[in-house]
């Protein structure tokens, strides 16, 4: 049963039709979908029945059924990620703001899972670089998880709270705030936030929210766009913080080339100052509930960019015989830092070289492996970076059941002539991880922690 409350408080909201937002809610199972890896991986290779596209994303796509994802090794080589279809129309807010300026450093506030922050380093150019920020330290394994199976080495990710952020001021062309919220778009996925849910809670995150905004927004540049997005359907964490945005902060609203009512999506106004908004009702949109609003800073964007403040003293590329293994290594700083070897775009390590002192960073660029007897060590890492050049390594192919097997590190037979070193297990044309030949034996090197533990 949806709260009564929550369907008063709805009533005259653009879009909302109280008998098929009943309905739906009694009826309908939610759809199914993905969004591809597509720095990785075509689409038309994933192995589901692909129903249609989601309309609003490239490399998003409606499943006709909901398969047992942890046992297909596809997604643990982070060829794809499952993601709710209405939260991947960020991407038409980020072509907008594309369409207007360079993004060179984007932050995404609010990352864990990673959903939202695999999408952008899927949209954002290669040279732009993203910082994905979670400040509840429970949530932060399975952010970092979800980031490095990507593979992208653009990437920082940071454990901070909004205030810490906000210290780095106007840093960022493009800010991403996917606030924590009173959730009742979620509702059909999660029956049990019903009863979690009143007027009271709603308040309580309008508060939280208006304060996450109000800590971070000083991180944002002249010129740069925020982009706010929640999972209520609520005006008080919706609408009617966009008009506080506007007020408080004197951001401009922007609107999306999304025409109203195309493929469903509602477009609202704020009440006070008109700002476009965009809300998703299941039953209307193929997908979940969802609100998002685009603002502009005033003030020409000047482009950020960080110059790294003691280049050269950390020992560089040509110091390791690891060009090698990298498919771009002209673009990368390559560098040790006490035993472990890194890889990094120039403006990720010079954003590190400047804030790792006030930021706690959990990730940065690509963690290539230790370095032992001047020999790499690779990390697990390295073993699903888009930057990996395979040739480098032996491969040693595997089928669906000796993948999982590797995947859940169970013992499994391969051919006798595996190379006796580092070898990558690769599943249809994709890097899973790594074993190591030891002679008498091979070693597996999947992460004990990210291990599956479910059967066949
Ligand atoms: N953007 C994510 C995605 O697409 O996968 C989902 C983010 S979820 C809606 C909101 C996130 O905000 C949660 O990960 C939560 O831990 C985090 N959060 C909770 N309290 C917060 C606070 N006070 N400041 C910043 N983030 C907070």
């Amino acid at each position: 049963m949806l709260p009564s409350d929550l369907i008063e408080s709805l009533k005259g909201l653009p879009g909302f039709d109280e008998t098929d937002f009943v309905n739906i809610h009694k009826e309908a199972k939610p759809p199914v979908s993905i969004r591809g890896n597509s720095r990785k991986r075509k689409m038309d290779d994933v192995p589901f029945k692909m129903d249609r596209p989601v309309p609003w994303c490239k490399n998003g796509f409606y499943l006709k059924e909901r398969p047992v994802f942890t046992l297909d090794p596809l997604l643990h080589a982070g060829a794809y990620y499952v993601q709710e279809a209405s939260s991947m129309f960020l991407e038409q807010a980020v072509k907008r703001v594309l369409s207007e300026i360079k993004v060179n450093y984007a932050l995404d506030l609010c990352a864990a899972p990673g959903g939202k922050s695999t999408h952008l380093l899927d949209l954002l150019p290669d040279d732009a670089v993203l910082v994905s920020n979670e400040v509840v330290a429970s949530r932060v394994n399975i952010l970092l998880e979800n980031i490095i199976k990507w593979g992208n080495a653009n990437v920082v990710v940071t454990q901070n709270d909004p205030l810490g952020i906000g210290k780095l001021e106007e840093m960022f062309d493009l800010m991403v705030v996917d606030a924590p919220c009173s959730g009742s778009g979620l509702f059909r996925r999660d029956p049990e936030a019903v009863s979690e849910w009143s007027l009271n809670h709603v308040e309580l995150c309008s508060q939280r929210q208006k304060r996450i905004l109000a800590d971070a927004l000083p991180a944002l540049a002249p010129g740069g766009f925020l982009v706010y997005s929640t999972c209520s359907y609520s005006a008080d964490e919706d609408e009617k913080i966009a008009d506080w945005i506007h007020t408080q902060f004197k951001l401009e609203g922007v609107s999306l080339e999304w025409p109203d009512c195309q493929n469903g999506v509602v477009l609202s106004e704020s009440p006070v100052f008109k700002l476009p908004c965009y809300r998703f009702y299941p039953g209307k949109v193929e997908g979940e509930g969802l609100f998002i609003a685009l603002f502009r800073k005033s003030g020409q964007n000047i482009n950020n960019e960080l110059v790294a403040a003691k280049k050269n003293k950390e020992r560089k590329a040509a110091d390791f015989p690891l060009s090698g293994w990298l498919l771009q290594a002209d673009g990368l700083e390559v560098f040790r830092h006490k035993e472990i070897v890194f890889a990094m775009p120039a403006l990720v390590h010079s954003f590190y070289q400047a804030f790792h002192k006030k930021l706690n960073i959990r990730k940065s660029g690509v963690r290539m492996g230790e370095w032992v007897h001047s020999k790499l060590n690779p990390d697990h890492e390295l073993a699903l970076a888009q930057l990996l050049k395979r040739e480098g390594f032996p491969l040693v192919n595997l089928e669906k059941e000796q993948a999982l097997s590797f995947l859940r590190r169970e013992a499994f037979d391969i051919s006798d002539n595996v190379v006796k070193s580092w070898n990558l297990i690769v599943y249809e044309g994709y890097s899973l991880g790594w074993i190591k030949n030891i002679g008498n034996r091979f070693n597996n090197y999947y992460p004990k922690e990210w291990r599956i533990r479910m059967q066949s």
